[in-house]
């Protein structure tokens, strides 16, 4: 992160009195116009030069640019891709710098990404003859170590990056640019090339796959010069720098390097961006975003701190950084009774393997870790949390925070999400009408009428269907509404009002349900009474009165009675015919008490094809005495 202006220009009155000499790294994005070329000086004076700019400005601008700082070798030289404008001056600053017509200059070795479809040009060919038998391909992870704890490594060579991701070998050459990281305690720098990340024509996206090995950065040099097609933004998520910076030319061009796509990635990314000419037809850096030098940049790395061109940036001590991205469960509504195994998604921004303690929290109801172990720079995880959770009504506040020690960006460590648990339950608590032993006659009105209830919690209004059933063996009436409720509401239902047709008499049921989806509680849906239906002008029937099955042939007779309330008392059933058996009905029920009853009488008859016989009798037991 950037620091306060006020910060920094203490910091520069302090670097520009006596430290900024001192600076025991430093780092020279030569301005070789349109191209690039880059000095390292390690902290023990060893001297890399990556790629040098187009034909004759290794001569008329790196090789003076050397001579300037009493550099007379290259501990290295590095080609990142065979492109004019980063190799064109290469063979002009060894030649200048060896002795006629060698290489004696480079100490070591010249890196590049080997002979793998080179370009068919004297641009190349001039390269390779120059560097000759110091030709060496880099390795990937390969690290130089430059002395006094300055290394750098590379992390993409040929489409391939160190982690073994790869894309299809293409016709591009951008694409196969060497990229590195250079690390000095904890500063680290990032330079690679033209590497390209949207694939155009000939160059597919490596930066997506770099992304993943990069880490944290704190100065990076533009892929491509700025080009829209490098700097995307997942490769951004992984450096992100503090400060980049564009080596580009005053020329206007094709390229027109920057361009504003990638100045408005870097900008959405808190970038400070140096851009190193200014060639009126590129992108614009918003104001505060950055500047433009016009000249070299020059980065000076301390252990604490570092400058670029007078501007001073702070090195944290630490670069572990992990962060919760998102909650994936529970989150939005979820119904009570749920069994919530949390789950989240959590990553590794800092540079290096780190194990952490990740908490999820539900509100005040939950309270659980997990512990990551080992998880790799710039990778993600799900974590399911271990202990599950038995949702119960009520709105949450979710949060899943990672725990790192001494972690230096803690503003991405915590997400938080709301959810509710919702109850929804409805319920009939009451037929009013008819009520229990209710007896109605042929004529009478039926008006079923119930009282309902949304027994809900922490529920939207919802859509709840009211069901009215009354029958005995036949269905005489049916009806349904339909009902939005708010939870906590009590309603009376008025069912349509029905005249009592002759219909069979006898004890009739009348249910009211409920139904509701997600009903968490299906037991209170349901309720029923039972009432009698006579005929008014029915047989009043007592012991002395004909049996109304006399003498007929019947497979099945069963004989229900009811009281006066119209509760069941006793059911007979007989498997035969039956003759005069409702002559004596206290003989079948037994220990009657004297009063009104209703006897309920299904009679199956033996020929399997006529319809039952069903009656309804009203029953006066007399006094037994
Ligand atoms: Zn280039």
């Amino acid at each position: 992160m950037r620091l306060s202006i006020k910060l920094i220009l203490l910091l520069y009155v302090i670097s520009t009195s006596f430290i900024w000499a001192q600076a025991p790294l430093k780092i020279y994005c030569i301005d070789v116009n349109t191209g690039s070329s880059t000095l390292i000086i390690s902290p023990t004076n060893e001297y890399v030069l990556i790629d040098a700019g187009m034909t004759n400005y290794g001569a008329s601008t790196v090789y003076p640019f050397l001579q300037n700082l009493g550099i007379t070798h290259l501990d290295y030289t590095i080609a990142t891709h065979y492109h004019e404008d980063h190799i064109g001056g290469m063979d002009e600053v060894i030649y200048a710098l060896s002795s006629f017509g060698s290489n004696d200059s480079i100490l070591n070795w010249c890196y590049d990404r080997g002979d793998s479809t080179p370009p068919s040009n004297n641009i190349y060919t001039g390269y390779a003859s120059a560097a000759g038998s110091k030709r060496r391909v880099i390795g990937l992870d390969e690290t130089l170590n430059l002395g006094g704890g300055a290394f750098m490594f590379c992390i993409a060579r040929n489409g391939t990056v160190m982690n073994g991701m790869s894309v299809t070998p293409s016709t591009g050459e951008n694409y196969r640019s060497c990229a590195f990281i250079l690390v000095y305690n904890n500063f680290r720098f990032y330079v690679g090339g033209d590497l390209t990340g949207n694939p155009v024509s000939g160059d597919p996206d490596v930066e997506s796959k770099a992304a993943r090995v990069t880490g944290d950065v704190n100065v990076y040099v533009a892929n491509h010069h700025g080009g829209r097609n490098s700097s995307i933004t997942v490769f951004l998520d992984s450096l992100r720098p503090e400060a980049a910076i564009f080596s580009q030319g005053t020329i206007p061009s094709n390229n027109n390097h920057p361009h504003q796509e990638a100045i408005d990635r870097l900008v959405a990314h808190n970038t400070y961006m140096y851009q190193m000419n200014d060639n009126l037809t590129g992108g614009v850096i918003p104001t505060g975003h950055g500047r433009i030098l016009n000249t070299t940049a020059s980065i000076n790395v301390n252990n604490t701190y570092y400058t670029i061109n007078g501007d001073t940036y702070q090195i944290y001590g630490f670069n572990g950084d992990a962060g919760c991205l998102s909650i994936l469960e529970p989150h939005d509504t979820i119904t009570e009774g749920s069994i919530i195994t949390p789950q989240a998604l959590v990553k590794n921004y800092g540079t290096s393997a780190m194990s952490f303690i990740v908490r999820f929290k539900i509100g005040e109801a939950y309270n659980h870790i997990k512990t990551i172990i080992g998880l790799v720079p710039n990778d993600t995880i799900i974590i399911t949390f271990d202990t599950a959770w038995y949702a119960t009504r009520g709105n949450y506040i979710v949060t899943c925070s990672t725990e790192v020690q001494g972690d230096v960006n803690t503003n991405n460590d915590r997400q938080v999400g709301n959810l509710t648990v919702a109850f929804y339950d409805n319920e009939v608590s009451e037929i009013l009408s008819p009520s229990q032993g209710q007896i109605l006659f042929y004529g009478d009105t039926i008006r079923p009428k119930a009282i309902v209830k949304d027994n809900s919690e922490y529920s939207n209004p919802a859509q709840v269907k009211i069901y009215c059933l009354i029958h005995n063996n036949q269905v005489i009436y049916l009806d349904s509404l339909t009902r939005i409720y708010n939870p906590g509401i009590t309603d009376t239902i008025n069912f349509p009002a029905m005249s009592i047709t002759p219909v069979s008499e006898g004890v009739y049921q009348c249910s009211v349900w409920v139904v509701r989806n997600n009903d968490l509680m299906p037991s209170n849906d349901y309720k029923t009474v039972q009432f009698i239906i006579h005929d008014p002008n029915g047989i009043e029937w007592n012991e002395s009165s004909p049996s109304p099955v006399n003498n007929q042939d019947f497979r099945l007779v069963t004989l229900k009675l009811y009281n006066i309330s119209g509760r069941l008392i006793n059911t007979q059933i007989f498997y035969r015919s039956v003759d005069n058996i409702l002559k004596q009905p206290r003989h079948w029920f037994k220990n009657l008490a004297s009063g009104i009853y209703f006897l309920h009488i299904t009679a199956i008859p033996s020929d399997h094809n006529s319809a039952p016989f069903t009656q309804t009798k009203k029953i006066v037991i007399l006094p037994n005495n």
